[in-house]
């Protein structure tokens, strides 16, 4: 045996399947696939502190990525071989005025800001190391499906490092300009499918399968393996003390499901204590996690989740014709791919799920940007899960909570244009659909004559 390997994350099952399998499904029972270590053979450090002295190496791109100087805790790729475009400088932000909104004590709110990644979104962490699986098993094409972040860094991967052909599925009329942009910008050939983000998934999953391109959506295991580090980089940024909460949206569960296996090897490793708890946060309109684990009492079950209870759900979505629907895109899934895993890492770090309105995640976002760097929809709903969780008293007003912000406030400007407009035609178009009915956070444009004293007038009258 290697000492990198697939493994099947069924314990029963356990089949693995070879460092260069590119299926991505278990061999015996088509489950989900780890990338597993044989640890004992490849001595990670006995300290998380370990990983301070690579600060003093920062001229070296693989001790500069916030994804690869944390390498020897997702040790699969000989160092000549990763492809790093500068991913992971994140930052972890103490936001007290958002503390407020939340009611949690000031000092005690983190957010933690994915969307300062070189495409803007967290899923870069992921890209850099499914790029550097792609790469040691020679893929010339890269394909995903993708609600437009995953679609935004595979292309950003091709074009900056010049070695492999990007190939995009998107459902039509689905995606934010924002992120098309991305795409089209840096020359991915681009796919828009008649149908939403769960036909688009289908499909590419059967395209890769026939013409043999490699697959970037995170039923990758190797993508999880990236986006592990997040997790690292908050305990970094927290002097290696264990947060209270991690407070993430859940769309096809992949941040989720890394978090956790991150957390499950630190405390195997024996470098943390304890984990800290997960809290995953679905939009109302796209909210399986939140229906099959809090309603319908779907558990990991140790590997062998009740296929009946998903199967019935997923049935009654098909018979009523129900199509995920949110103004957080990045999140508008119905069948998330990683769900078995996820169930994992919520049984693992006593995790929950909650949902959230379109109304609460664009508050939410509102107050975001008011009090710090600002994000796109989807991101918000950590912030609005977490208020709810602090009304229904899960998290104490002490706890500290960090609430990991997936993507730059730039990626949807057509949303957050509506929500601050004067007009309320744009707000109905673009919010009042989505059963958004007020905007309690606007900051409007002061709409002003061209004449300096009514323009001086303004700007004392409201500042
Ligand atoms: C992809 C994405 C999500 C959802 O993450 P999953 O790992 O699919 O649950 C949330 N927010 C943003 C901005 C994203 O791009
Ligand atoms: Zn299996």
């Amino acid at each position: 045996m290697d000492a990198v390997f697939q493994r099947c994350i069924d314990p029963a099952c356990a089949a693995t399947a070879a460092l260069d399998d590119t299926s991505f499904v278990c061999p015996r029972c088509g489950g989900l696939l780890d990338v597993a270590y044989d640890w004992n053979r490849l001595r990670p450090p006995e300290s998380l502190r370990f990983f301070e002295g690579k600060w003093s190496q920062r001229t070296e791109p693989l001790s500069f990525s916030g994804v690869w100087r944390f390498r020897e805790l997702l040790p699969f790729a000989a160092p000549e071989k990763v492809l790093t475009i500068g991913e992971g400088q994140t930052i972890l932000q103490r936001a007290d005025i958002v503390a407020g909104y939340v009611g949690l004590e000031a000092g005690k709110l983190y957010l933690q800001y994915e969307g300062m990644n070189p495409s803007g979104s967290f899923k870069d962490n992921g890209m850099t190391a499914a790029f550097t699986h792609a790469r040691m098993v020679g893929a010339r094409r890269a394909a995903c499906a993708s609600t437009g972040n995953t679609s935004a860094s595979l292309a950003v991967f091709c074009s900056a490092t010049g070695l492999m052909k990007a190939v995009i599925f998107i459902g039509s009329g689905k995606i934010s300009y924002g992120k098309l942009a991305q795409a089209l910008d840096h020359g991915a050939l681009t796919v828009q499918i008649a149908g939403d983000f769960d036909d688009a998934m289908l499909r590419v999953q059967q395209v890769a399968k026939k013409l043999g391109i490699y697959l970037v959506n995170s039923i990758n295991p190797f993508r999880l393996e990236g986006q592990k580090t997040i997790m690292y980089r908050i305990l970094e940024a927290l002097r290696w003390e264990v947060p209270d909460w991690i407070v993430v949206p859940g769309g096809n569960l992949g941040n989720v499901s890394a978090f956790g296996k991150a957390f499950i090897e630190l405390l195997d490793l024996g470098l943390i204590r304890r984990a800290p708890r997960l809290a995953v946060i679905n939009a109302a309109g796209s909210n399986t996690f939140y229906q099959l684990f809090e309603k319908q009492g779907l558990r990991w079950n140790n590997g062998k989740p009740a296929a009946s209870v998903s199967e019935a759900y997923y049935a009654n979505l098909d018979a009523n014709q129900i199509r995920a629907s949110t103004i957080a895109s990045a999140i508008e899934i119905n069948r998330p791919v990683n769900l078995t895993k996820a169930l994992r890492a919520l049984d693992r770090c006593q995790g929950l799920v909650r949902e959230v309105t379109d109304q609460e995640i664009l508050d939410a976002k509102a107050k975001v940007g008011a009090g710090g760097f600002g994000c796109e929809p989807a991101s918000a709903a950590s912030v609005a899960g977490t208020k709810k969780l602090r009304q229904e008293g899960v998290i104490a007003p002490g706890e500290r909570v960090v609430c990991v912000l997936t993507g730059h406030q730039l990626k949807d400007p057509t949303a957050t244009v509506a929500y601050h407009s004067t007009d309320q035609k744009t707000f109905d178009e673009v919010l009042g659909k989505r059963g958004v009915r007020r905007a309690a956070f606007a900051n409007r444009a002061v709409q002003v004559p061209n004449d300096l004293d009514e323009i001086i007038k303004a700007i004392e009258v409201y500042s």
